[in-house]
């Protein structure tokens, strides 16, 4: 059973060894579990009907035991910047989102085919951080790993229902970070499932160091994913780099303070051997001063980490505020300054809670900017 939905198990949670041993259980040749696996991750079935190379009997097995309910789209919305945010209503009518972020310039100036896919992993979430918007709203419910999975799968149903060929028939995202509804690593075995089938060639094949899992700082979460043998890439919601600062913006900060999250990002580094993000709201008033930017610096060079300043985005019903750009510039240069690797996140899809009257014009945009650079590569 699925836990957090009483119905039974959906398929999209399967792994290469549990699908060949159901399958080999129920006396099928070993190639079936093959072809299981490719219409879950590679062809996106919706629906175990649509396996049509499968033997009826097969299908009725699975359907005996498992579901395959996939996501319902109740809202999408687009940017005039290519940015699409999708609303998916799960099996119990909770909304969750996920946002779609066509690059087609990279950080450093490059043209990028990179297309990410930012991915809950929560309805809601326990963490209470002052300025967030799920953090507003308080924990619902873990997704299970099929519904952490089908927001991707869902995405390329969304493209192939709009008939959209891309160029040597990539699937749609090739970056996924799990930087939607929820802390990731309080879902932590729902999540390495899911990001087993994202990275696994049996699954979506996406390279692990495509794949970015943000945390707020569940330091003994992240000693426990520095032992997984992926390279996954780590990034740390620091938003305060003073305890006293950080405790106020953010709760778990009580739980683990700074120099045990600090020390878990070490040891990730080592484990690892890759360099990790800080990502660092600014916040008017609350995280920018001239303190933050000293403890900011001296943190940044201790882990030899990039850091990624956020403009505050205003949130209806929190009243904090957004610094002003000159604000966010000095920021920056002191930090510069100081020897420190940063950049200012460039913002998407800041109209998408405007009213989307060209949806489809705005949709196709997507596709041709992403067909326009496949053709260049
Ligand atoms: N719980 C995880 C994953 C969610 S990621 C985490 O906190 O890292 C969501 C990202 O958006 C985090 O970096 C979070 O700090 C940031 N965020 C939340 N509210 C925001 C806001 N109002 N403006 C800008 N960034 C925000
Ligand atoms: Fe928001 Fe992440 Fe804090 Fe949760 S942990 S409230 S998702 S910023």
């Amino acid at each position: 059973m699925n836990h957090s939905t009483d119905t039974p198990r959906d398929l999209r949670s399967l792994n290469a060894e549990e699908a060949e041993d159901l399958l080999s259980g129920w006396g099928h040749k070993p190639y079936r579990a093959k072809q299981l696996l490719g219409w879950l991750y590679k062809r996106s079935a919706a629906s175990i009907d649509a396996m049509s190379d499968l033997p009826q009997e097969l299908r009725e097995q699975l359907a005996a035991v498992f579901s395959l309910r996939p996501l319902e789209l109740a809202r999408e919305q687009c940017s005039l910047d290519g940015t699409v945010k999708f609303l998916w209503r799960l099996v119990d009518g909770e909304l969750v989102e996920s946002v779609l972020i066509p690059a087609s310039i990279g950080r450093d100036g490059s043209q990028s085919d990179r297309r990410t896919l930012c991915v809950s992993s929560q309805v809601g979430c326990a963490y209470g951080c002052t300025f967030c918007a799920s953090g507003l709203m308080g924990y619902k419910r873990n997704l299970d790993a099929s519904e952490i999975v089908d927001q991707v799968l869902a995405v390329e149903r969304w493209r192939l229902a709009k008939g959209v060929e891309l160029p040597r028939r990539e699937p749609l995202v090739n970056n996924i970070v799990m930087m939607g509804m929820g802390e990731p690593l309080a879902n932590y075995d729902n999540l390495i499932r899911a990001l087993e089938i994202f990275n696994s060639p049996w699954g979506l094949n996406i390279g692990a160091r495509k794949i970015t899992v943000s945390t707020s700082g569940l330091a003994p979460q992240i000693r426990r994913l520095a032992e997984t043998p992926q390279q996954y890439h780590l990034a740390i919601s620091l938003h305060g780099a003073t305890d006293a600062v950080r405790r106020k913006i953010m709760p778990i900060n009580r739980k683990y303070p700074l120099e045990e999250l600090i020390s878990a990002c070490e040891a990730y580094q080592q484990a690892k051997g890759r360099m990790i993000w800080v990502e660092y709201i600014l916040i008017d008033g609350v995280n920018t001063g001239s303190e933050q930017v000293e403890a900011l610096s001296r943190l940044a060079k201790r882990l030899q980490c990039k850091v990624n300043l956020i403009p505050y985005n205003p949130v209806d019903g929190i009243e904090l505020n957004r610094p002003s750009d000159g604000m966010v510039g000095r920021f920056r240069d002191a930090l510069h300054h100081d020897g420190v690797r940063v950049t200012v996140r460039i913002e998407k899809g800041t109209d998408i809670d405007a009213a989307c009257g060209q949806l489809r014009l705005k949709s196709e945009k997507i596709f041709t900017s992403a067909e326009a650079l496949g053709q260049a590569g």
